[in-house]
């Protein structure tokens, strides 16, 4: 298991408790009730219907590809998926909200409990799902291009949300990172979310108390509204953790209350006392009548269900007899899987894993690229593997190689021919090159010979460079070890 996360305080240990409720923008090209598009970044007020403005009189008609998103999303969950389930209208004011409410789903959420394996770096936890429902986003109020003005933008009103609401079983920061990144990775996998949390796709609000380490009852939480990044996530479950312990240690007590996290200051602030379900008078949208479907229609859905990062993993393991640590890096996105994938139709498991693990994550971590970005094309890093694995080049003249590749994706075997790079394997050559090399250094051999062994490691390197790193050494091993005896 992790080692705890623990906060310490006057020789008492605190346990942190988090529970979240992530919001993550269903991948649609238009709004889970009206035809509007929902593409990112484009001119403000562009993409609004009669609709999303909320004119009188309009009415919401349910978009069944939102539908069949979530319920995907669902069974990515391990999810029970409610073939009867009810929208209803929240109620409250807000400038970027025309409608006066949200509709949203309360009581009867269309997916039910589930649970998702979270993998940390000691091993795997299992985090309960209580429900995902769907939900209309609001527009945006944008408060930083007039100075004396608030300006809204409704090209989000009406794009459809799944909200999906964890269990309190999360314990440290670092589950909640690698739990975001589990279901990203899942709904990336299925197609029904980007994740991408930097154009605001995948946000979460963030539910954090603290108890006494051993006490089994869970202590009042507070709830960190709309976090957009992990990292942000994180510091911010840092700070209230411990501003919650320091409250208790001075006898005070957690007011329940929903706070705004201020990534400058990397302090959270109180927005308002938590509001409670019955504020927002919750009663079923009466333009909507309830969203049922059969066990058919599920079935139907569960045959589109691509393989996702688990049982991905699990075959990876049985299959390729890859450790679980590498399985997990290769799965975890699917665009690495894929690249991986392609790279051992024809090439050696283990020489892949390694080398994209190693030497091409590297490179895109230097360069900032995305594996789809890769500079070099799974096949020609199949093609390099195999030159390895063949014997024609060494590991080392490899990375060579692999940096020339890299200069916009040449094929390696020209490389190797062009640059004259095949490694030396034919014997008698590598004997007349380790002949030179025991002649220009008579000294060192007697040195050798009366029993400094370690010089041994010299004549290797010698070799090598006399052959300007092309010499087989597994050759030059054992030609040198005859030579010297
Ligand atoms: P609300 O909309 O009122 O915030 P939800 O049921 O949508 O209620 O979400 C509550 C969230 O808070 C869930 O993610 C749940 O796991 C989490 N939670 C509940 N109790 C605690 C607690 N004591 N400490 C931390 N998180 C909690
Ligand atoms: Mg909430």
């Amino acid at each position: 298991m992790t080692k705890d996360y623990l906060i310490e305080r006057n020789g008492k240990k605190y346990e942190v408790v988090i529970g979240l409720e992530v919001h993550a923008q269903v991948l649609s090209e238009s709004k889970l009730f009206s035809t509007s598009p929902t593409k990112f970044g484009s001119e403000p007020n562009t993409q609004v219907s009669l609709v999303d403005a909320a004119f009188p009189g309009m009415l919401p008609v349910i978009n069944e590809f939102c539908i069949k998103q979530a319920i995907k999303t669902g069974i990515g969950l391990n999810a029970k998926i409610n073939n009867k389930s009810i929208f209803d209208r929240k109620n409250y004011f807000y400038a970027d909200l025309p409608q006066g409410y949200q509709i949203s789903q309360y009581k009867d959420p269309i997916v039910g409990e589930g649970n998702v394996v979270v993998d940390l770096a000691s091993g795997s936890k299992i985090i309960g799902i209580e429900r995902l429902h769907l939900e209309q986003d609001a527009g945006k109020s944008i408060h930083d291009i007039d100075p004396k003005n608030t300006l809204v933008d409704l090209n989000r009103s009406g794009v459809a949300l799944m909200e999906i609401v964890s269990k309190p079983d999360l314990r440290s920061p670092e589950e909640v990172n690698f739990y975001i990144k589990k279901l990203r990775s899942i709904m990336r996998y299925l197609g029904t979310c980007d994740g991408n949390m930097q154009e605001g796709s995948l946000r979460a609000d963030v539910n954090v108390s603290v108890r006494k380490q051993g006490d089994d009852k869970y202590g009042t939480r507070c709830e960190i509204k709309n976090v957009n990044s992990i990292k942000f996530m994180q510091m911010a479950i840092e700070y209230e953790a411990n501003r919650q312990v320091d409250i208790l240690e001075e006898g005070g007590k957690i007011d329940q209350e929903t706070r705004l996290f201020d990534t400058k200051k990397n302090v959270t602030r109180s927005m308002r006392s938590k509001e409670d379900a019955h504020d927002y008078r919750y009663f079923p949208d009466p333009d909507l009548l309830p969203l049922e479907f059969s066990d058919e229609y599920v079935e139907n859905i569960k045959k589109e269900i691509p393989e996702l990062p688990d049982q991905k993993k699990s075959r990876f393991i049985e299959k390729f007899n890859l450790s679980p640590y590498e399985a997990n890096i290769l799965v975890s996105d699917l665009d690495i899987s894929k690249y991986f994938e392609a790279v051992i139709e024809n090439s050696d498991v283990k020489l892949s894993s390694n080398w994209i693990t190693g030497e091409l994550f590297a490179l895109l971590n230097e360069k900032n690229l995305e594996i789809t970005e890769s500079p070099i094309s799974a096949k020609n890093l199949s093609k390099l593997i195999n030159l390895i694995k063949d014997g024609t080049i060494s590991g080392k003249i490899a990375k060579t190689v692999f940096e020339m590749m890299a200069e916009g994706d040449k094929n390696p075997i020209e490389i190797v021919k062009e640059k004259g790079l095949k490694q030396q394997s034919d014997p008698k050559e590598l004997e007349k090159l380790i002949e030179k090399v025991i002649n220009d250094n008579q000294d060192t051999v007697k040195e050798y010979k009366s029993g400094k062994e370690k010089l041994f490691g010299f004549f290797v390197g010698q070799a090598m460079k006399v052959s300007g790193g092309k010499a087989n050494p597994q050759l030059v091993n054992e030609i040198l070890k005859k030579k010297l005896k």
